[in-house]
């Protein structure tokens, strides 16, 4: 190799990055980009941005401006203005100053779905490396919508998850005729706890973390979202560090002993009204709950369990006059006490979440 060809001989190419180039900034910013695809030589990306936008968000370059039109004298200068070279890349620049200047382009990265959450751990690095912490809190409800921490939310949040792997998988069949071709998208539709636990880990969002475990610990570990041919929802399984693991499998674990002890208790404490009603009833009350303890072996989303049981129940209930009973199932009434025995229990099963899965 000639020493000519040696990086340090070749000239810096810089270019101004596209929508963060204003006529009126004081400040220019540079971050490198990597080399430039012919000769390799090294690239950097030079934003024109203002001094003012910058020091309002972030102590860092409040101070770094703050020392003064001293800076212009002797910094470097681009175009007229003070030229700052950074030590990160330019991407990672181009991210921090969108958060400032675009911030609205940004929310979807907090979707929840697990690329775009690699990218908002890039934004949240360099907002808490320039310390900007009041941006980070504005993004931070667009990421625990994801993760509610009611059992209402939580139910809305599984209806739509369904809604949306039932669409894409209704569309992926309309556009391909052969069934063994078919690859479902929920890859990219649907939020992967992995992302959220290494997300709320690594920034300190104790609060959706439980969560996001019960969410994984539904989830079939062979559904891997690097695997373009899973058939359920994905999930980064080889993204999570070891020592999840344990939580994952101790936390379902418990949950469902939990909720067996629940039932069990339900079905031998038959309430006296049901006791008192029509022949049959207590037994088929007991019978209801004892029947909602046993889950075919690999399920362990319990929330959705209990709700079908709920349900299937209130259900049963509304039907009022029908023929129900006749057909061997409880009357009316007592279908209705079911109904809400099983969302008792299933409201207390979700308040547990937090202290099992940790
Ligand atoms: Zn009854």
């Amino acid at each position: 190799m000639d020493a000519k060809d040696e990086p340090e001989h070749r000239p810096v190419i810089r270019k101004p990055a596209t929508g963060y180039w204003f006529e009126d900034g004081n400040v220019v910013l540079s971050a490198d980009f990597g080399s430039a695809k012919k000769k390799g030589s090294p690239t950097e990306l030079l934003f024109r941005v203002h001094k003012s936008q910058l020091s309002n968000h972030s102590k860092i370059f409040n101070d770094m401006f703050g020392l003064g039109d001293g800076m212009e004298q002797s910094s470097e200068m681009f175009q007229g203005v003070p030229l700052v070279h950074l030590h990160d890349s330019a991407l990672d620049v181009k991210i921090m100053l969108a958060a400032i200047y675009y911030p609205l382009t940004l929310i979807s990265i907090f979707d929840g779905n697990a690329k775009p959450l690699a990218k908002a751990i890039m934004l949240f690095r360099m907002l808490k490396k320039y310390d900007m912490t009041e941006l980070m809190a504005e993004f931070i409800p667009h990421l625990t919508a994801k993760w509610p921490n009611s059992l209402s939310g939580w139910d809305r949040r599984e209806d739509h998850i369904d809604m949306v792997i039932e669409d894409a998988q209704r569309d992926e069949m309309d556009a391909t005729q052969e069934p063994e071709v078919y690859v479902p998208k929920t890859i990219t539709i649907t939020p992967d706890p992995v992302a959220a636990i290494l997300f709320a880990r690594y920034f300190d969002l104790k609060g959706i973390i439980p969560v996001a475990f019960y969410d994984l610990s539904r989830l079939d570990i062979e559904d891997d979202f690097d695997d373009p041919h899973c058939s359920g929802r994905p999930a980064q399984w080889s993204a999570l560090p070891g020592l999840n693991y344990r939580s994952l499998l101790r936390g379902r674990e418990r949950l469902i002993d939990q909720a067996r002890g629940m039932l069990r208790m339900h079905s031998q404490k038959v309430p006296n009204h049901v006791k008192a009603c029509m022949p049959g009833c207590a037994a088929r009350y007991s019978e209801a709950f004892v029947l909602a303890m046993r889950l075919e072996e690999g399920n362990y989303d319990i929330l959705r369990h209990l709700r079908h049981f709920a349900s299937r129940y209130g259900g049963l209930a509304q039907d009022g006059t029908s023929h129900i009973y006749m057909q061997g199932g409880p009357c009316p009434s007592c279908c209705r006490e079911l109904e809400r025995g099983f969302k008792e229990v299933r409201e207390a099963i979700w308040n547990k979440i937090p202290s099992v899965f940790r």
